[in-house]
């Protein structure tokens, strides 16, 4: 049974408070992080440990990621209600419904079959309304092109062209890009159809971003 209780929410409270003063500074971020019960997304081994800013195993050698990169990947893509969002590494759906938490339309692209039929089944169970695709996400969505917004959770060795050009103008890419340990964040700027403003941050540490155009 899934049980949202007072401690649940303080521990929450306490963690938007921590990413606060990591510098996260996006109201309807926070607000967001706030609301969605990230106990749910956990195994119960580590339900005790969910409000941690920590990142933790979701099985298939896969992780849900650390709340602060969370907010900060969201923070950077500036989301407007109804923004047209694809994501890259569903995962455990955590992220997936912070976007939805904030209005967002939500595409969203996992490789891995089995975390696909999970998080898939869990957020329609938690009343999302999704639309969740198996698949490598290094291609993009061709489908539903292009996007306001796109945000990949794997580390990634390059930008995706594909990814770019499926990016409406004046939309955001934010991806994270190294080698298979670290990552630096990039935020792409698409400000006319051959021209990006490019914005970097350092230190981060994704799973690896497979499939054609990644490792
Ligand atoms: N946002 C997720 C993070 C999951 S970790 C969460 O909050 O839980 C990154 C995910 O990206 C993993 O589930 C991994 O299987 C997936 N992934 C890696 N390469 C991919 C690709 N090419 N296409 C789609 N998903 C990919």
């Amino acid at each position: 049974m899934l049980v949202d209780s007072y401690k649940h929410k303080g521990m929450r409270k306490n963690l938007v408070e921590i990413l606060s003063q990591k510098g996260i500074s996006d109201k309807a971020v926070l607000d967001a992080i706030n609301k969605v019960p990230r106990h749910f997304f956990l195994e119960n081994a580590f339900e005790a440990h969910a409000y941690e800013d920590k990142a933790f195993p979701i099985g298939n050698g896969q992780t849900i990621s650390q709340p602060y990169t969370v907010a900060f990947q969201t923070q950077c893509l500036q989301i407007k209600k109804n923004d047209k969002v694809l994501e890259i590494g569903t995962g455990s759906g955590y992220q997936t419904s912070i976007l939805l938490e904030l209005g967002a339309d939500v595409y969203s692209i996992e490789y891995v079959k089995e975390l696909y039929d999970k998080t898939k089944y869990f957020l329609n169970f938690l009343g999302y309304k999704t639309n969740l695709y198996n698949g490598d996400g290094t291609l993009g969505l061709s489908k539903y092109a292009p996007y306001d917004k796109i945000i990949v959770t794997a580390g990634a060795p390059t930008v995706p062209d594909t990814l770019i050009e499926q990016l409406k103008i004046n939309g955001i890419l934010i991806i994270p890009v190294g080698n298979r340990e670290k990552q630096s964040m990039v935020k792409l700027t698409k400000v006319s159809e051959n021209q990006l403003v490019k914005e970097t941050y350092e230190n981060f540490s994704f799973v690896p971003l497979v499939g054609k155009n990644g490792w």
